[in-house]
């Protein structure tokens, strides 16, 4: 029987645009490549099966991005399908997956939650469309309302939202609205991360050109000491530094990270944590996939602590 216990961390990197402010590994790419992905991912999980089924009972399994539901929920619950037959899966394991609400359907919800994915992370951001325009975002307020009322109907009895704070031009009382907004929707946990906007990013390049300016500090201040608190008065408490959840909803993927406990990250640029060794997969994604399709080895990673 396998005695480690361990998280497992599947990046999917691609979205519907990329967004104005986002540096992460992520971006739009055609659908062969999208495809040829999968492939390659699915043969990178068998792989790290073979060494670590053994060994290793996965306790909680997250699907991050990018965007995973760009994908039809029939290929996600087909990669899930084969996390479960190639490694030990927990009975009680937390299964997360996130996504964008413009990628939603009722039909697809359904078929994520019956396929086995037990927790819902929808990317909201802001309540207010201008705040989400300028972001580049690829939806609007009214989408993730209905997202959300169609994942409770779907099944989806653990959900969070994600949004961003000290946006350029935001003041305490537009981010007040949107944290009200988000919370009248009754979420299991929140994110709400500070924006950090980086070089190289579209609202990068606006910062650099006076276009838009940063949230004063003292801003940025009271927009963060008025979340705690009124996330505490609906029932939220604060777990870790930008999330908050209910009584026994905090993300249990997530506080590995922070114990500094094993984890296996497969796909592209995916971090893995084991025996002590932190090590991460190449970042692009077209090369894994392109190696795959000439029938390369891929499996290359780097070492760096
Ligand atoms: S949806 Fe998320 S990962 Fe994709 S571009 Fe936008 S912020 Fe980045």
């Amino acid at each position: 029987m396998p005695t480690r216990s361990l998280a497992l961390y599947v990046h999917l990197p691609f979205c519907v645009r990329k967004c104005r402010y986002c540096d992460f590994n992520s971006g739009p790419a055609a659908e062969t490549v999208r495809v040829a992905y999968l492939d390659a991912l699915r043969a990178e999980i068998r792989a790290r099966a073979a060494s670590l089924s053994t060994t290793s009972r996965i306790d909680t399994v997250f699907f991050g991005g990018g965007t995973p539901t760009i994908y039809r929920a029939f290929d996600l619950v087909r990669v899930l399908d084969l996390i479960a037959a190639c490694f030990h899966l927990s009975r009680a394991a937390e299964i997360s997956i996130e996504a964008n609400p413009e990628t939603l359907t009722p039909g697809k919800l359904r078929r994520l939650n019956g396929g086995g994915f037990d927790r819902l992370s929808i990317g909201a951001q802001s309540f207010a469309d201008a705040e989400l325009r300028m972001l580049g975002r690829g939806h609007c307020a009214a989408d993730t309302v209905r997202s959300v009322v169609a994942a409770r109907a779907a099944g989806f009895d653990d959900l969070s939202l994600d949004l961003i704070y000290a946006l350029p031009g935001q003041r305490p009382a537009n981010w007040l609205r949107t944290l009200h907004r988000a919370l009248r929707l009754e979420p299991d946990h929140l994110s709400c991360y500070g924006l950090s906007i980086e070089d190289g990013t579209p609202l990068g390049d606006d910062l650099a050109a006076g276009r838009v300016q940063i949230v004063p500090d003292d801003d940025h201040l009271a927009m963060r000491h008025a979340t705690g608190a009124i996330c505490a008065s609906a029932g939220l408490r604060r777990y870790e530094i930008s999330n908050y959840a209910r009584s026994g909803r905090h993300c249990r993927h997530n506080v590995v990270y922070w114990r500094n406990e094993q984890y296996l990250g497969v796909g592209a640029g995916a971090v893995s944590y084991l025996d002590g060794v932190r090590a991460r997969n190449i970042s692009d994604p077209f090369p894994s996939a392109w190696a795959l399709r000439e029938r390369l080895p891929r499996l290359s990673c780097s070492v760096y602590a």
